[in-house]
């Protein structure tokens, strides 16, 4: 379902209540990764240029008791904002209250105020997280319009997303959730075939849902990480010492069974003794893994029986690393994989969700070869699963 974004509402001289993912990491009190921070920019500049008064919000971190408050401050956040945005941002210290609602009758078209973590909230009973309807109808009265720029939250339903666009008049979304929506979105409901969806990671559990709705779209499943063992085993292989979840061996059987020849698991693995970075490497078949080894990557052939899928591709959605790359000697199956999808660019959508999928294509300096990269690792894989994000739906359809 299409939904309306900023382009489609009236803002200037509007209160623009605008919840973004500020959820940077801070190390020390410094932000060490501000990627979060540029990607809501295009959405807050517009609303600057066409006259609309931004009021941003979002959480950062969690906030269990008071002493979390000092290290989970916005203000460092706003002050980088401010520097981004080259514009002054007004950063009041509160959730709500006579500081905020002043602050905000003083605005004047193009100006950017924010305020504190809306997380601060969850103090008194959660009201933040557990969607508290006086919070909402609260944050709701303090702005015209509302637009969801938060992909990272989307799939929580929250006093800051659901509860404020149930007590407001327009709830819009932003350009950065318009680009999840039209990218995971979009592709998951028309993608152009063949479809190849390739899925990783440590744990079949944790992808039960991923695996199967993409068994239902893609063409080709291709299975690889941690995850592989557990379907091996199904298939009656000795897997050593691998990763195993023995209370999903019955499921994966079933898998197996229904998917009808589209799982590929490949013939290979990279093996070592001991889950460590200096343990010796073997490549190993996956009829020949000994009981003393466990597979910490894809093998060369399981690689290039990848890429002969890959190769062929118009779309290519990807969750889950294949190997343990955070160890250089267990990273090149996902960085041949990673190569393999670049090359399809311009002619096919890659599209990346998963938080330490993202991380490991951005380590390996290969971002520039998708389509997009999910900004949201939780909200992805929901995404990914089919669910209907309450962050997307509270949003008006066109
Ligand atoms: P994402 O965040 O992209 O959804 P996951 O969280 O499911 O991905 O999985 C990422 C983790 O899986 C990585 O830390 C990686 O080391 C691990 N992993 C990949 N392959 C293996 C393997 N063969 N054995 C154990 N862990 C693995
Ligand atoms: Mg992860």
């Amino acid at each position: 379902m299409a939904k309306k974004t900023v382009r489609d509402i009236e803002l200037k001289g509007k209160k623009v209540l605008v919840r973004v993912d500020f959820n940077v990491p801070l190390k020390n009190g410094e932000i060490s990764d501000e990627n979060r921070i540029v990607e809501a920019l295009p959405t807050i500049r517009y609303i600057q240029e066409q006259g609309g008064r931004a009021i941003v919000f979002s959480h950062l971190g969690r906030v269990k008791d008071e002493s979390d408050k000092e290290k989970s401050s916005l203000s460092v956040v706003a002050k980088r904002l401010s520097e981004l945005l080259k514009t002054p941002v007004t950063f009041i210290p509160e959730t709500r209250g006579k500081a905020l609602e002043e602050a905000i009758k003083a605005m004047s078209d193009g100006d950017v105020l924010m305020f504190e973590n809306t997380r601060f909230e969850d103090l008194n009973g959660k009201k933040e997280s557990k969607n508290d309807p006086e919070l909402g109808r609260y944050w709701a009265s303090l702005g015209d319009v509302f637009v969801n720029d938060a992909f990272g939250t989307a799939h929580r339903d929250a006093a800051s997303n659901v509860g404020i666009a149930s007590n407001i008049e327009h709830t819009v979304a932003g350009f950065l959730l318009e680009k999840e929506i039209n990218f995971i979105g979009g592709t998951l409901e028309h993608p152009e075939r063949p479809f190849v969806a390739i899925l990783g990671g440590a744990k079949v559990s944790d992808k039960i849902e991923v695996i199967e709705n993409l068994l239902k779209i893609a063409d080709k499943v291709l299975i690889g990480g941690g995850m592989a063992f557990t379907f091996f085993k199904a298939m009656g292989k000795e897997i050593g010492k691998s990763l195993l979840e023995d209370d999903k061996v019955a499921l994966a059987q079933s898998l197996l069974e229904r998917a009808g020849g589209k799982i590929e698991l490949g013939e290979d693995v990279l093996t070592g003794k001991a889950f460590s970075s200096d343990t010796e490497v073997n490549v190993r078949s996956i009829d020949q893994i000994p009981s003393d080894e466990l597979g910490l990557d894809i093998g060369p052939k399981t690689i290039d029986i990848f890429k002969s899928y890959i190769k062929n591709a118009k779309t290519v959605v990807w969750n889950g690393p294949l190997g343990v790359f955070e160890f250089d000697a267990f990273a090149e199956g996902t960085k041949q994989v990673a190569l393999a999808i670049a090359e399809l660019k311009p002619h096919a959508t890659t599209i990346i969700g998963g938080g330490d999928s993202a991380a490991a294509v951005i380590q390996l300096g290969l971002s520039q070869g998708f389509s997009h990269i999910s900004t949201g690792g939780g909200a992805s894989l929901e995404y990914l699963e089919g669910k209907i994000l309450p962050g997307i739906q509270c949003v008006d359809d066109k």
